[in-house]
C-alpha cells in the first residue's frame, strides 16, 4: 500500500478541516436546506408566513378565532421537527424550511 496522498484524499482532507465536507464526505452545502419564501408562488396561494399572526385571516379563515390563533408550524403534523426547532422542512414545500411560528392553510393537528 503506498503512503502518497492522491489529490482526492488532500482535497477532502482540506475541506473537512475547513467545514466544507462531513466526514462522510457529503458537502455541507448539499445538506442545507432552504427557507421557503413568502413570496414563493406556492406559499402565496397557501398564506404561508413565517409569523402566523402576519396571516390575513380574511382570506384565510382557517386561522381567524380562538382555535386558528392557536395554529403553528410547530403543533402541525406536517412539520418535521421538534417542536420547538426554530426551522424544519416541511413535506408541502418540498420540504424547504419552514418557520416554528409560521402557519399555512394546509395546517393540520399534530396526532
Ligand atoms: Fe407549517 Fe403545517 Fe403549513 Fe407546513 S403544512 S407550512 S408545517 S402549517
Amino acid at each position: 500500500m503506498s503512503n502518497k496522498t492522491t489529490r482526492r484524499q488532500f482535497l477532502t482532507r482540506a475541506m473537512i478541516a475547513g467545514g466544507v465536507v462531513t466526514t462522510a464526505g457529503i458537502p455541507i452545502r448539499l445538506l442545507a436546506q432552504e427557507q421557503v419564501a413568502e413570496d414563493d408562488p406556492l406559499a402565496v396561494s397557501m398564506g404561508y408566513k413565517h409569523d402566523a399572526t402576519a396571516v390575513d385571516t380574511a382570506k384565510f379563515p382557517k386561522r381567524a378565532g380562538e382555535a386558528g390563533a392557536n395554529q403553528f408550524c410547530h403543533n402541525c403534523a406536517l412539520f418535521q421537527g421538534d417542536a420547538d426547532a426554530e426551522w424544519a422542512p416541511c413535506a408541502i414545500f418540498a420540504n424547504k424550511l419552514v418557520a416554528n411560528n409560521g402557519w399555512c392553510n394546509a395546517w393540520v393537528a399534530k396526532a
